[in-house]
């Protein structure tokens, strides 16, 4: 369905904003082209999709124009959807109610690198990947690593994590200033460049994580860390997913500072084996990534005492890398495995539902095995994977969405994740059906 379905008052609205837009800006920073408009209001990737698409997306070149497509939508009352890398999974750049999709795909430069600082200054459009391979000369890099497509503006917008989370926390720890675009055009800076300040109201925290519903991002001070001086990725494996599970628990409780701690069950490794791209064959059962960093020293003693706990816990194999290639590639498979499921779908209609719940460490071996055990009954084909440093894992489950049996099957078993990680004091990003979350909007 295309915007045309918006309440009339609003259509009307939007058409209006669009051309005072490009007669401000041209044609070809306002578009309405029909697959640009899917591009940016639907994902094979999200969870959630509304019917809605927006009426255009425009590409600014710098806080200025941002400011002034802010100021025209602001006097039509026409919604803003800021959209970087489109990588995100919960029908965050929806555009249930039409509007203008903001890309800032021509703002994608580092604009100050403060080396001695151990900070940089970036606009909304790098890539957090790209933006590590321009700086690593420095012997610097910034650690939160969410989807490979995902840029700084989007990881912004959903205070994201990654699977450095365990060792280097999330976007909100990284944030040093933002400069943001507020509804009517006004420009504001949260706050000066020190790693450190107490001062007045965290204005910084508040733009972290709110999707763009408070103000749209332009630029952004970044904290950098320190490359590690040694790297080593080693792999576990179990019988069951409880005893990975509680492996992983009891690897942080010991307070070995691992960087990454992931787990996948045996769907998914052999998800993994069939999407191929690894040069190798994993053994299909429940697998803990490990993910080892700092002086060599350190790494090697985390090793040790890592070893002894997943054998405790009743590993059946412990290996590591034996290359950087090796280990690239064992990241790789983890960093990517939502595609190798996506690849797996025979055809159009079958589609991957992910879920995305956290809870208290303590609990995290109970809530997987129960989630797994509810996986297996289903009967489809389903998979767990998760960053259990964090106590946080997703289900993804593949399902034929022209089939309402079938997804009201998987509704319940998400929705009894959820309640159950709610129980045990955890949370969810796992939305519900788009429509009932949306107030509705009188604009006629
Ligand atoms: C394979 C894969 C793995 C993933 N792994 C993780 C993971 O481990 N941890 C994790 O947290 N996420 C993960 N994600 C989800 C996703 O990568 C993150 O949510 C990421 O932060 C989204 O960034 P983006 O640039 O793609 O944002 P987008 O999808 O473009 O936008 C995300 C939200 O931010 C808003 N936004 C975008 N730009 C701006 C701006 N300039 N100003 C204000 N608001 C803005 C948008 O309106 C939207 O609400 C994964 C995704 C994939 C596909």
């Amino acid at each position: 369905m295309r915007w045309e379905s918006t309440p009339p008052g609003l259509a009307k609205l939007q058409l209006r904003a669009i051309a005072e837009l490009r007669q401000l800006f041209g044609e070809d920073a306002i578009s309405i082209d029909d697959e640009d408009l899917h591009l940016h209001g639907y994902s094979e990737w999200s969870t959630v999709n509304c019917d809605q698409l927006p009426a255009a997306v425009a590409y600014p070149k710098s806080t200025e124009d941002v400011s002034k497509i802010a100021q025209i939508c602001h006097k039509y009352r026409v919604p803003m959807i800021p959209y970087s890398g489109g990588s995100s999974l919960e029908g965050n750049f929806s555009a249930p109610h039409g509007g203008i999709t903001i890309d800032f795909l021509h703002m994608d430069k580092i604009l100050k690198l403060h080396e001695d600082d151990l900070d940089v200054v970036v606009q909304p459009s790098i890539q957090w990947m790209q933006l590590n391979e321009m700086i690593k000369h420095t012997g610097l890099f910034f650690p939160i690593d969410p989807g490979p497509p995902a840029k700084v503006g989007g990881m912004v917008g959903t205070n994201c994590s990654g699977t450095n989370a365990v060792r280097y926390g999330t976007m909100k720890d990284w944030v040093i200033n933002l400069t943001v675009v507020l509804a009517d055009g006004r420009v504001i800076k949260t706050r000066q460049r020190p790693r450190k300040s107490s001062a007045g109201y965290n204005l910084t925290g508040m733009f972290v994580g709110s999707e763009g519903t408070l103000g749209i991002v332009t630029e952004i001070t970044l904290k950098l860390a320190v490359l590690p001086e040694e790297t080593r990725v080693g792999v576990a494996t179990f019988d069951t997913i409880r005893d990975a599970a509680n492996a992983a628990m009891r690897v942080m409780r010991k307070g070995v500072p691992i960087q990454c701690m992931e787990i996948l069950d045996e769907v998914q490794m052999s998800v993994i084996n069939k999407a191929g791209g690894t040069n190798r064959v994993w053994k299909e059962s429940p697998t803990l990534f490990f993910k080892f960093s700092g002086t060599k020293s350190g790494v090697l003693e985390s090793i040790d005492i890592t070893k002894v706990i997943a054998k405790d816990s009743g590993s059946t194999s412990f290996e590591f890398a034996k290359n950087e290639k090796e280990c690239r590639d064992i990241w790789s498979a983890r960093k990517e495995s939502l595609w190798s499921m996506l690849s797996l779908r025979k055809d159009g209609s079958t589609d991957v539902w992910s879920t995305d719940v956290a809870v208290p460490l303590s609990r995290l071996p109970d809530i997987i095995e129960l989630s797994k055990k509810d996986l297996d009954d289903l009967g489809m084909f389903a998979s767990i994977l998760g960053h259990v440093g964090d106590g946080n894992f997703h289900e993804s489950i593949m399902y034929d969405k022209t089939d309402p049996e079938q997804r009201a099957k998987i509704e319940q078993v998400v929705h009894a994740m959820v309640d159950r990680a709610i129980e045990m004091e955890g949370s969810c990003t796992v939305p519900g059906p788009l429509k009932l979350m949306l107030p509705d909007l009188n604009l006629e």
